[in-house]
């Protein structure tokens, strides 16, 4: 794949389960389940002994046990993950300066411009491998691929310790028997609408077409489209050079409905406006972060045709992300809206006394989304929230302001 982009897609292999047994050498080759062991207990990591017997993460602890009687169960230890996993970024970037943190234990690595270091994307992922194993005693399983949501599928066929490459101009053939399930964020109900249209496979759903993919589905019809042909635009955004400004919340019942869904990111569409006139900040780049109640995480971002601090333009922009997300059929546990690529209002507006005609508007709503903002600064957030947001919190939620700089390590998604 000279010449052509090539990502990583790396995972470690059962990650919290390996630290475990690498931290006690007694439970090699044992089944070792990484969970709470109460009556709610849920497995974090099962060792591969364990998943032999059906044994998999985010199953409760009770039905592994069913599975796995003689499993040794091991409470997690989160700070010593945290630790480990900034040992293994650690590696990462020094591969690639661009490199993603998808969770903990997961990550996107662009190759771009490293093939003189590190030779052909191959030879680059076996010298990672060794690096991984020789510095923290663990394995990991990499996908090559030419674009993210290929990279990451085949990351996971050979695990554990597993290298696959799709090599490019086989993308078409590899995806022709992929089950659809395998896209990312294709949920089981779409999954049963396409069965019954006869499409199984990602072969079936190209041959399906855009426009019936689009007619039953919408903008997610047009994005498995995309997929189905194995195109994936969406670039390695490397953590450090994130630097983004953002809210999500965290909800005890998961969220089920896209008008539901589109009020969660208006309440934090407001709050990210807010912090952006306090820090007196406009930003062109919005992100919609979504997991749901199966802990798959999706974010999808766009672009403004120019910076904005105007709540509306971002809960606009979030909504639009949203579209494109398979919600039929799911409830989400997480929603946050961030936003990127700074501007001062100062700079935009040279901007604009530069390229647009003088007939253009100045920026709508700025005033009074700064005197919005002030009220709500003094007299807390329930002052002046917009109406449509409803409550402004569900019970049990907790919300996290998400913060990042180029100066901070790399944020982690878990
Ligand atoms: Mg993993």
């Amino acid at each position: 794949m000279s010449g052509a982009r090539a990502i990583l897609h790396v995972d470690m292999d059962a990650f919290f389960a390996s630290v475990e047994v690498r931290e006690d050498p007694r439970l090699r080759g044992l089944p070792v389940l990484v969970g709470g062991a109460g009556r709610r207990g849920v497995v974090a990591a099962a060792s591969y002994e364990a998943r032999k017997f059906g044994c998999r993460s985010a199953q409760p602890m009770a039905v592994a046990l069913r599975l796995c009687p003689h499993a040794v169960v091991v409470a997690p230890r989160h700070e010593l993950y945290a630790e480990v996993s900034r040992a293994v970024f650690a590696v990462f970037e020094r591969f690639s300066p661009l490199v993603e943190g998808l969770s903990i234990d997961e990550a996107f690595i662009d190759l771009a411009g490293t093939e003189r270091l590190w030779g052909p994307p191959r030879r680059a992922a076996e010298a990672l491998q060794a690096a991984v194993l020789a510095e923290t005693a663990l394995t990991c399983s990499v996908g090559i691929a030419g674009v993210k949501f290929l990279a990451k599928i085949a990351s996971g066929m050979h695990k554990p310790n597993g290298l696959t490459e799709i090599a490019a101009g086989s993308e078409l053939e590899f995806l022709a028997t992929l089950p659809i399930g395998e896209l990312w964020g294709v949920g089981p109900r779409t999954q049963e609408k396409l069965a019954r249209r006869g499409v199984a496979t990602v072969g079936d759903l190209r041959r399906f077409g855009e426009a019936a993919l689009v007619e039953m589905f919408g903008a997610h019809g047009l994005h498995m489209h995309r997929l189905s042909l194995g195109i994936d635009e969406r670039a390695v955004v490397p953590d450090r050079a994130a630097k983004s400004l953002g809210h999500e919340d965290t909800y005890a019942v998961d969220v089920v409905g896209v008008p539901e869904l589109r009020r969660c990111l208006l309440s934090q569409a407001t709050r990210v406006a807010d912090r952006l006139v306090a820090q007196g900040l406009r930003a062109r780049c919005v992100c919609l972060k979504i997991r749901d109640g199966e802990f798959v995480t999706e974010t999808r971002q766009c672009t403004l045709p120019r910076a904005t601090d105007d709540h509306r333009e971002i809960h606009g922009a979030a909504c639009r992300l949203l579209e494109a997300v398979d919600t039929d059929g799911r409830g989400f546990r997480l929603t946050g809206v961030s936003v990127s690529q700074f501007e001062s209002p100062q700079a935009e507006q040279q901007q604009l006394d530069l390229l647009a005609p003088a007939s253009e508007p100045p920026p709508r709503s700025a005033a009074l989304q700064a005197v919005l903002s002030a009220v709500r600064e003094r007299h807390g957030h329930q002052a002046l929230f917009p109406a449509e947001a409803g409550s402004e919190r569900r019970p049990g939620t907790t919300g996290a302001i998400t913060h990042s700089r180029p100066s901070e390590p790399p944020k982690r998604r878990r």
